[in-house]
């Protein structure tokens, strides 16, 4: 039996490990296994190729080898990082923050549980392309902020924000800069130092690492505070025996994605730019975020009369695994919060799809969901009754 072709367009969920990541991570299993904290010659062979890795790490990103600490993931060091400013600024009476409202969970569930702690938040309001403006951050700018913290680039509508010019904004006002560039790393240029940030939060398994496993990078001078408490591991800000297979697996995957990234670039904006072509040929349908100041390979489209979560599994039945980029957890039905953000009407931000490609996809690929998402899409407007609405003119197409 022939098995069916599955074609996997959910790279901002996660990716497939790299080999070279694969690779790199076996010689820490059994060989060099020591605890980097031994004194003896096993656990300072381990010390020794984990301060390596630190040094290269840092060196991806225009950083020092001693701002840099391994993480969990990216979840962990936006938590850390926010919460980091946070206890800073309450030290000075400083106790306001301002972000955006399209953030990732790990960031805007932090603050809120801050607002809880007595911080004031403002979500500056992106506009209806998924952006904001260095002059909003400016504006909200108060003498008790402590902390701007805004995502490098949206993980569901692929937009790239302007990171350098924020960054340029808080380095003026003196206000601690951290972005939660967890899309971004491994997939567009980024240089700390000259993009004026001060802490900056990444995850492996966004560019063909290990689950489990990133870092966060905090610059020298901005003190940071523990979320995890116990041995000295991390210059005693991150307590926990290091995971050194991961850790070196992270390290390969990021070193072929910073070297094939131009190439890389390149081939998934041809790929995301005939997909958008071709899904915007379907009737009442709209793109999500800037069409060019996104992600290489970012689509993020919406079908006006349809569910996402349908248009999900009928596509998965067809071999293409894809998100509805919406929030639509433990039955919950409410639309993704980034697509309410960009202004999107409830009825239309619940009929989205995100494909976000890897270089592992192909203009197949592609030519394969153009002929597919219309069908399905089609099947599911002649079965919904708000299509039929639609259709009859008894309410009016907002797309
Ligand atoms: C995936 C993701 C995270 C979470 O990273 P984990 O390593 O899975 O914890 C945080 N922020 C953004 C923008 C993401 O895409």
């Amino acid at each position: 039996m022939e098995s069916k072709k599955i074609i996997y367009v959910d790279n901002a969920a996660t990716t497939a490990m790299c080999d070279e990541a694969i690779a790199a991570m076996a010689p820490y299993f059994k060989e060099v296994y020591g605890n980097p904290s031994s004194l003896h010659s096993i656990g300072q062979i381990a010390k020794e190729e984990l301060e390596n890795f630190r040094a290269k790490i840092a060196n991806f990103i225009g950083a020092e080898q001693r701002e840099i600490y391994f993480t969990s993931g990216g979840s962990e060091a936006d938590n850390q990082a926010i919460r980091s400013a946070a206890m800073l600024g309450e030290i000075k009476g400083k106790r306001h923050i301002v972000s955006t409202n399209f953030e990732h969970h790990a960031v805007l569930h932090t603050l809120k549980r801050l607002q809880k702690e007595g911080f004031e938040v403002t979500y500056l309001p992106v506009d209806c392309n998924g952006l904001i403006t260095a002059k909003q951050v400016e504006e909200a700018i108060r003498p008790d902020t402590a902390l701007v913290t805004v995502m490098f680039a949206n993980n569901e509508v692929g937009t790239i924000l302007p990171i350098k010019e924020i960054g340029e904004v808080c380095r003026a006002k003196k206000v601690i800069f951290h972005t939660d560039a967890v899309q971004a790393v491994g997939h567009v240029p980024v240089n700390v130092k000259e993009q004026n940030i001060d802490m900056l939060s990444v995850s492996a398994h966004k560019f063909h690492g290990p689950k489990g496993v990133g870092f966060l990078y905090c610059r020298r001078g901005v003190a940071l505070k523990n979320l995890i408490e116990g041995g000295a591991q991390e210059r005693g800000k991150r307590a926990g025996t290091e995971n050194l297979a991961a850790i070196a697996g992270m390290v390969a995957a990021l070193r072929i994605a910073v070297e094939n990234m131009e190439k890389n670039a390149k081939k998934l904006t041809a790929l995301r730019d005939k997909l958008i072509e071709g899904l915007l040929k379907i009737p009442h349908s709209k793109l999500n975020g800037d069409r060019l100041c996104r992600l290489p390979g970012n689509v993020n489209t919406c079908f006006e009369g349809i569910e996402g979560e349908s248009l999900l599994l009928l596509l998965d039945a067809k071999g293409i695994c894809a998100s509805s980029g919406s929030a639509c957890t433990s039955g919950s039905l409410d639309p993704s919060h980034v697509l309410l953000a960009l202004g999107l009407p409830h009825e239309v931000a619940h009929g989205s799809l995100r494909i976000s490609f890897s270089e592992e996809n192909t203009e197949e690929d592609v030519d394969y969901i153009i002929q597919e998402v219309p069908k399905v899409v089609e099947y599911l407007r002649n079965i919904s009754p708000v299509w039929e609405q639609l259709e009859k003119g008894e309410r009016p197409h907002l797309i």
